[in-house]
């Protein structure tokens, strides 16, 4: 049994690898400041995590408990128990499905704090998908914390969603309209964006359906906002700037606490907790072997996240520009990262790629970033990759897919001038030729030189005296001052 008298936080991340893996994060980094925590997954992801990292890989950890709910959902076709589940599904699942099982999971804490099991709870950290929890909060007095997981620009966009319709921006009035210059139109209206065009707002203003869900959901995303007691974002200072600013004068509890996975290496005896991890897929740690045999710099890292898919033919494309431009590199190709079927490569192929290319299924990233080896990332965008890439200083080649990725890879090549966007349907000789402008042209160098900067911003605002540093003490005292 733990020590009753420490605060206790409910966690709630949206259950897909993209949100859990910072939320996990910022449990840790609670925990590490003294909260007795409570982590809560999806039946579904805890069997895969215990299924990914061994049976017992979750126990015995003081104040660190995992609960489970269930996901509402029916297994699709070909689900194995091991693969992202269908976005729309889940999002719709939650809306209908959890705030029962959660107010029973919150009720059942409560009866264990009277018997002493665990200490009363103080507060809810729930991620922005998952605003049922804000009724749940209310009806348990508790504060609920709002986790955003994606960059500050798009929460901004987010609080703005409403002027996109008043606009008659969106929905859009037929898919014409996504490829006849429309998308060119400029934002230009949203205090704390600079530059903006519609193609690089969150993608689910490119609807053409006037109920569309995803659309609906961000409307009641910004109208929920203000029910939070405050929000805490995964970036920093000098590089949202503006945007944090913007979100600062419209709710002032904000706190920019990233890169988490920086602060939490700051933070005194993280190291105990190395071993609770997150990663839903087994990962292949025989790839940080190989890069151990590469040159430093020399190594393209090609990994489009945990939801992304791509046609056959798209793939190709990559396989063939990557093998042409004659650099190395080491793929990740999740066993569902080809639209319905798995990857065949050719002998031909893996001839031509022979020790030069490794392709495995899924990996420790942030120690793959990090590796000397490592030179560039071919990505699709996601924020996590995004910070991670910034974190380790390596530039970026994007191949935004959905959701906010559009607007991260705006950032990363205009605002940071951090890395290049490939075309979506990129041709092997514009892959070919585009790695080889990252990994040995002058573009490529100056981008390096702008990636190590932001690199050494995102240290000093997590060291001690930092901004982010600052801020996780900051939110902490919210939380306990208003607990007391
Ligand atoms: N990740 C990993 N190994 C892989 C692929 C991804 O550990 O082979 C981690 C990565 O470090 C990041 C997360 O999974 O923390 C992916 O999140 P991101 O926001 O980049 O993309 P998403 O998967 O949500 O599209």
């Amino acid at each position: 049994m733990g020590d009753n008298k420490k605060p206790h936080a409910v966690l709630i991340p949206f259950p897909v690898q993209g949100h859990i893996n910072p939320l996990f994060k910022l449990a840790k980094l609670l925990h590490l400041r003294g909260f007795h925590i409570t982590f809560v997954n999806t039946e579904y992801n805890h069997k895969r995590l215990l299924k990914s990292k061994g049976p017992n890989s979750l126990d015995g950890f003081t104040d660190f408990n995992f609960e489970t709910i269930p996901d509402g959902l029916t297994p699709m076709e070909g689900d194995d128990g091991d693969v992202t589940q269908d976005i729309p599904s889940l999002r719709e699942s939650v809306r209908k499905n959890f705030l029962t099982p959660f107010r029973k999971l919150l009720s059942r804490l409560h009866d264990s704090t009277n018997s002493g099991l665990v200490p009363p709870l103080t507060c809810i950290v729930s991620e922005i998908n998952m605003s049922f929890t804000v009724q749940a909060a209310e009806e348990f007095a508790l504060p609920n914390v709002l986790f955003f997981p994606a960059s500050a620009c798009t929460l901004l966009c987010i609080l703005h969603i409403r002027s996109f319709i008043e606009k008659g921006l969106t929905p859009l009035k037929d898919e014409s309209y996504l490829t006849n210059g429309y998308l060119e139109t400029k934002v230009d209206w949203i205090p704390g964006l600079k530059n903006f065009r519609l193609k690089d707002i969150v993608d689910s203003i490119r609807t053409t359906n006037p109920n569309d869900i995803i659309l609906e959901f961000l409307i009641d995303v910004a109208d929920k906002v203000h029910k939070y007691f405050t929000i805490v974002l995964n970036t920093f200072n000098e590089l949202e700037n503006d945007a944090i600013n913007a979100i600062l004068s419209m709710f002032p509890s904000l706190y920019p606490i990233g890169p988490l996975h920086l602060l939490l290496n700051q933070i005194p005896h993280s190291h105990q907790l190395a071993s609770l991890d997150s990663n839903l897929w087994k990962e292949d740690t025989k790839c940080l072997d190989w890069l151990e045999s590469k040159e430093p710099e020399s190594v393209v890292y090609v990994n489009f996240g945990s939801i992304t898919v791509m046609t056959l033919d798209q793939l190709l494309e990559f396989a063939w520009g990557l093998a042409n431009s004659k650099k190395p590199f080491l793929w990740i190709i999740r066993p569902d990262l080809v639209i319905g079927g798995s990857v065949v490569l050719s002998s031909e192929f893996v001839n031509e790629i022979a020790d030069r290319g490794l392709i495995a299924s899924w990996c420790p990233q942030e120690k793959v970033l990090n590796h000397p080896s490592i030179g560039g990332f071919l990505t699709h965008c996601g924020w996590n990759s995004t910070i991670e890439s910034i974190c380790a200083g390596v530039p970026m080649l994007c191949w935004p897919f959905f959701a906010d990725q559009p607007t991260n890879s705006r950032f990363i090549c205009n605002e940071w001038e951090i890395g290049a966007e490939i075309e979506t349907n990129a041709k092997r000789d514009e892959v070919e030729m585009l790695v080889n402008e990252l990994m040995v042209g002058e573009k490529g160098k100056k981008m390096r030189q702008k990636v190590m900067e932001l690199k050494k911003k995102a240290k000093e605002n997590t060291s001690p005296g930092g901004c982010s540093y600052m801020n996780l003490d900051k939110v902490i005292n919210e939380i306990l001052v208003k607990h007391n």
